[in-house]
């Protein structure tokens, strides 16, 4: 397996989308290779089936433009760091050997967000130890990135996805049971009401705004990043 630029994943499929579709969009036009992987089948969710999810998912990887998407298959309201899960995350980065690994923000209303997060910063650790046990070669990527889920945090930096948006939103229309209400026999979510379309938009609005472009998409790393030359970083206003 050839090392892969970015690997990212998500508790339950939709989670990518709405936290980094935009900049994963972005990587995708630059010739960047990205793998996408969802951590439980979202069998827990209100609307919709674990098969059909399956397929609105691989729609909207390919909208996105990225060609490999996994589920590693953990149990849906019920992720934790465990030894068997974090084994899963281990084999799942050393066989794909990131550069970059997207993951929630550690503080969420869902459970699950923050358990993921967990578990994929203690799987990146673990991947780099030699004496960790899969079979494969140890790897170590070179930074995790937080990408936003439920809450908010001020963003080590934010990229520009105002090319990528309207790209983003169809990624996230793919998945139809969640988040319209094509199918009635399903109950309303707080996904499917025009308050939550508004929440997307909005807020990829006011982190484009916060570096002077349409659309941004926020993101934090427990370090810091490096400047090589202050001359040409882009700031914001001050
Ligand atoms: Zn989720």
């Amino acid at each position: 397996m050839t090392d892969t630029d970015v690997l990212a994943f998500g508790a339950h499929p939709d989670d990518i989308e709405l936290g980094c579709g935009g900049t994963l969009a972005k990587l995708v036009d630059a010739g960047r290779s990205i793998v996408l992987v969802d951590m439980t089948r979202g069998e827990l969710g209100t609307r919709g089936t674990v098969e059909t999810r399956w397929e609105e998912a691989r729609k909207a990887a390919q909208i996105l433009g990225v060609a490999t998407r996994e589920n590693i298959g953990l149990p849906d309201g019920d992720l934790r760091a465990t030894p068997a899960a974090k084994r899963a995350v281990v084999e799942v980065i050393r066989r794909f050997r990131p550069q970059l690994i997207f993951v929630p923000y550690w503080c969420d209303r869902h459970p699950d967000h923050a358990h993921a997060s967990e578990l994929v910063y203690e799987g990146a650790f673990l991947a780099g130890l030699p004496r960790y046990e899969t079979g494969q070669a140890s790897h170590r990527p070179k930074q995790v990135l937080y990408y936003m889920g439920w809450e908010e945090f001020s963003p080590s930096f934010i990229v520009d996805i105002s090319a990528q948006f309207e790209r983003k939103m169809e990624a996230i229309r793919a998945y139809a049971s969640q988040f319209t209400l094509a199918d009635s026999t399903y109950p309303e979510t707080c996904l499917t009401t025009p308050a939550t379309d508004r929440l997307i938009r909005g807020r990829m609005a006011y982190y484009g705004a916060l570096i002077g472009k349409e659309y941004g998409e926020g993101f934090l790393i427990r370090g810091v990043l490096e400047v090589e030359d202050p001359m040409k970083a882009r700031f914001s206003s001050f």
